[in-house]
Order: C-alpha cells, then structure tokens, then sequence
C-alpha cells in the first residue's frame, strides 16, 4: 500500500514537471524546438528549474496537508494551505483558482460562486482535478473519498463537472488502491458517465484546461498505452495543458505500478522528492486508521 500511495504522489509529480516544459505550447512547436521530449529537463514557459514542479504538485500537497491536518473535516485546513501557497506568490496558476482566491471572504463557497459569476459561467476548470488525488491516498471510506472529493473541488470550481470528475477519479484511484487493475477500474466509473472511453482514438477536442476535454485525455493516455513513460510522455508532448494531463494521468498510472516501477531517472529529478515520500508515509500511516484523525 505506501509503494501504490508513494506511487501516485511521484506520479503525479513527475507528469507535472515533465510536462511544464512544453506548457502552452503546440504539438507542432514542441517537435520543432525539442524533438521530443523524453526527460524532465525544465525551462518552458515557467523556466523551470529541472525537477521544479508546478501548481498541479503545489495544491496537491495543500490538499494533502489539510487533510491531515484534520481529517474527518479538512475543508478549512486545506483553505488555509492554499492561501499559504497563494501568497507565495506561485508561477502558474489557473484562472478559476485565482479568481476564488480574490472573491475569498471567510467562505470558500461562497467565493467559488462569484468566482463562477466572474468567468460568466465558465468554472468547469480542471484545477481541483489536478489537486484531488490525497483524497482517495487518505480515505479508505468510499464515502469518505465521494464527500471530500467534491467539497474540495466545491472550494473554488462552483460547476459541477468540476466536482463530478475528482470523485470519478478518486473512485478509480479507490478502486486501484484496493487491488483492482487500472482499465478494469476505468471501465466500472466511467461507463455510467458522460465520458465516452475512446479506447485507441484520440480525443477530437483539444488538450485543454477544461475538465472534461482533460478527462478524455487522461483517460486517452491512461488506456492506449502499456508503460508509465507512455503515459506521461505522451500527454507532455501533445503541449497546450500538457503538465496538468501528463499529472493527472501519471498520478493513476503511479499507483497501478508504484513508486519502485517508475523510471528513478524521473523521480531522482524531482526537487521535492524528499517532501513527497514524507508525505506518503503520513498518508499510510493515516489510511484504514481514524483513530490518527485529529477530530
Ligand atoms: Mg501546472
């Protein structure tokens, strides 16, 4: 169990900082300027440090240190994490998150509501999907992982589709954690939805920011393809949201292989990599426990 938990948080990772080189950019750009990019090496529009991670891992752990914070009711504590993280003044930050962060008054739902008045509508971002992972690492409760899931997502993304994909995602993750294989699992949530599992065909919409056009992706990568390296590198050379698609799906992928099966040329990389495998180890040793629960 802490090699799939450790497994999904480097996954995770090393998608985000795989694909922040090619961020923003076209397919066709990537080729011409790198070729192809096969090792995590930085620069992009972040000019990332190589190993530097972006807003994918930053809120990942936000969402991770609420939660143990103060498990059974970690909303406030994850509020706090991400205004932390926020006044750290983070290079790349999504625009539904950072107009909740504007709107934030002392009621994240609240702000998540002007947040949606704001974008006229438009709050379906995939930045709480990019950030809900600790949810399913933390809970083994099925219910536990649907509730906070969503609560999380309902912090600054006030459209539902935002909070419909994390507990898609998480139930997947759920589903992994507790033996069963990726595509078997994929199968069993996405069915009742309104994702259609392309299977080997790529997604006809572009490899955005919106949840649903980054869900098709994810699934895309997750199940046309055999390795973790597919995976991620695939996601980071098709560009536009690449770090965030090569993050999610790397975080589902880590946990079917975990961490001794990802490539150590990647997680060596990482400047956090210390961090994470701390974190992992709160995570297990919290998961199946609520006696550890704070409240
Ligand atoms: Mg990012």
């Amino acid at each position: 169990m802490l090699d799939k938990i450790e497994g999904g948080l480097f996954g995770l990772a090393v998608g985000d900082a795989l694909g922040g080189t090619t961020e923003f950019m076209s397919e066709r750009k990537i080729k011409e300027q790198y070729g192809r990019i096969n090792e995590i090496i930085g620069g992009g529009c972040w000019n990332l440090t190589p190993g530097e991670t972006t807003d994918d891992t930053d809120m990942t752990i936000c969402v991770l240190k609420g939660i143990i914070a103060n498990a059974q009711n970690p909303i406030n504590e994850i509020g706090k994490e991400l205004l932390r993280w926020w006044e750290s003044d983070p290079k790349d930050i999504g625009i539904t998150v950072q107009t909740a962060f504007n709107f934030y008054q002392g009621d994240w739902f609240q702000a998540a509501e002007k947040a949606h008045d704001e974008l006229e509508g438009k709050s379906a971002g995939n930045g709480t999907l990019m950030r809900c992972l600790p949810v399913a690492l933390a809970y083994s409760d099925p219910k536990k992982i649907d509730e906070i899931s969503a609560l999380q997502s309902q912090m600054t993304h006030y459209d539902d589709l935002a909070s419909e994909a994390c507990v898609i995602y998480n139930r997947i993750a759920g589903r992994m954690l507790n033996g069963e294989a990726l595509e078997p699992a994929i199968q069993a949530e996405i069915k009742p939805t309104r994702y259609a599992l392309s299977g080997m065909r790529q997604p006809d919409c572009p490899p955005d920011g919106y949840v649903v056009h980054t869900m098709e992706w994810v699934l895309y990568w997750l199940l046309s393809t055999n390795s973790f390296e597919e995976v991620v590198i695939g996601a980071a050379n098709m560009g536009n949201d690449s770090d965030t698609i090569a993050a999610i799906a790397g975080g589902l992928k880590g946990i079917e292989i975990g961490f001794r099966q990802i490539p150590s040329r990647f997680t060596d990389k990482l400047l956090l990599k210390d961090d994470l495998r701390t974190y992992a180890k709160l995570l297990y040793e919290m998961r199946d426990n609520p006696a550890a629960w704070n409240n």
